[in-house]
């Protein structure tokens, strides 16, 4: 599948523009990848009519073949939809912070509920107190102790005979008197979703009112994922989802189809039976599993930067023109910003560290770089545009709207004026001539 695609992408390099044609014709492999990594259907469905809507409305950049344009829109959308950043465990509540964890019997409650025990008490330094509540499975609640000695974590005394309810009465009860931080409350599962599971899950939640209710899900779960994600969501209310198994030959992609129907963030995924196989959820390693390409991957990262490097080109070609405007100058602390300010330059460029000293006495520094674009910002395009339309109240405005002083607008209006008679002294025919000097 994975020569097919490259196939297709190769095909679409070697024509100009990106049509619907070109865009569909894409995307039928893309689904096809999908529907194989385990998406669900529907998912797959409204995934691909977003993807086709960002794609068929999207400039492609010269230098970027529509090819690449394509799969850096796939990447963008499955990684956006997957939830950019890592959503750690929230345990910002009142301490004893109850944690529930639910799901289907075999899904992996129990050995996350030790492995998140284990992480919280490490990592975050937290007193931890697990509790099963799992009646259903004759060893159940031992299993959970054997894991706590394991980890060196309390568990909740065992008591026979008591119902669910009892026992996260009495977790929450120890944990307040006893000033444990955090108690994890393992549930039990059902081979199916039914609705005493559900009203079971209601109750506890009702009683023990949990910061967190995390629903752990095995990765090869397929077009069930949905279903399951959607009725754990609606009947209990998640608050993030669990992955397990992922160190399987599963694709992951129960990972889209749940977070796209729950809108949930994906917050941990287990990787193996041991007590450590736990992960931070990241998008991007996912969205690499689920499309399956490593090689398109890389494709995706040349086309990001060729996508930069396309900005810059046409950035030289307008300095070597000796235009040099307020927009350009604003674009430029952008990208300053953009790799780290000036300690990021001067990491990259062996050339400037000598001018350190330099740059320090002239008072540049990167609080200077967001105040310069602070008042850029707040100039109209025509301004930014036109500097000498710049008078006395349009400076005024300027000032107050970026909350600077008038001198200061002035002193801004000053250095680009000597930078873009630098520029013109640079560019005087020579194209990009700075610029290649830059490079060298
Ligand atoms: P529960 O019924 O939901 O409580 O599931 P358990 O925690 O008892 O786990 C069922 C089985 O799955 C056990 O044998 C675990 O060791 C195993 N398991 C759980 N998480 C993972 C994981 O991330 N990777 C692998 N390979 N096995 C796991
Ligand atoms: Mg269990």
């Amino acid at each position: 599948l994975s020569d097919k695609l490259s196939a297709v992408f190769d095909r679409l390099t070697k024509r100009g523009a990106l049509t619907e044609n070109d865009v569909d014709e894409a995307l039928r492999e893309i689904r096809r990848a999908l529907l194989e990594a385990d998406v669900a259907l529907d998912v797959v469905r409204s995934f691909a009519d977003k993807v086709r809507d960002r794609a068929v409305g999207a400039n492609v950049i010269k230098s970027v073949s529509p090819g690449q344009m394509v799969v850096k829109i796939v990447n963008d959308v499955l990684v956006e939809t997957l939830g950019d950043t890592a959503e750690p465990i929230n345990l910002a509540a009142k301490p004893p912070v109850a944690i529930m964890m639910v799901g289907l019997q075999g899904a992996g409650k129990t050995t996350t509920t030790a492995k998140i025990a284990k992480r919280l008490k490490e990592r975050h330094d937290k007193r931890v107190l697990m509790a099963s509540l799992d009646v259903k499975r004759p060893a159940a609640q031992e299993q959970l102790a054997v894991l706590g000695r394991q980890v060196e974590i309390d568990t909740l005394p065992i008591v026979a005979g008591q119902t669910p309810l009892q026992i996260a009465r009495r977790a929450m009860e120890a944990a307040r008197l006893e000033g444990y931080d955090v108690v994890l409350l393992d549930t039990a599962g059902r081979t199916h979703i039914d609705e005493p599971l559900m009203q079971e899950m209601a109750d506890i939640k009702s009683y023990a009112s949990p910061h967190e209710i995390l629903l752990v899900a095995d990765a090869l779960t397929g077009q069930d994922a949905v279903n399951l994600a959607k009725n754990f969501d609606e009947r209990v209310g998640i608050t993030g989802i669990v992955l397990t198994r992922m160190d399987g030959d599963g694709r992951g992609g129960a990972a889209l189809s749940m977070r796209y129907v729950t809108g949930k963030p994906i917050k941990l995924i287990g990787t193996g039976e041991k007590m450590d196989a736990v992960d931070e959820f990241s998008p991007q390693r996912i969205a690499n599993r689920i499309l399956g390409m490593g090689d398109i991957v890389a494709l995706v990262e040349k086309a990001a930067a060729a996508i930069d490097a396309e900005e810059a080109r046409k950035a030289a070609a307008r300095m070597a023109k000796g235009k040099f405007d307020l927009q350009d100058l604003c674009d430029q602390l952008a990208q300053v910003e953009k790799i780290g300010g000036f300690g990021g330059i001067m990491g990259l460029l062996p050339g400037v560290a000598k001018m350190k000293d330099q740059i320090e006495k002239a008072g540049i520094d990167d609080k200077l770089i967001k105040r310069q674009r602070g008042i850029i910002l707040s100039m109209t395009p025509q301004e930014r545009r036109n500097p000498d339309l710049m008078k006395a109240s349009r400076k005024k405005r300027i000032a107050a709207g970026s909350g600077m002083r008038v001198e200061d607008v002035n002193k801004l209006l000053k250095q680009h004026r000597q930078m873009a008679d630098l520029m013109k002294s640079f560019g005087g025919g020579k194209r990009g001539g700075m610029m290649g000097k830059a490079a060298q």
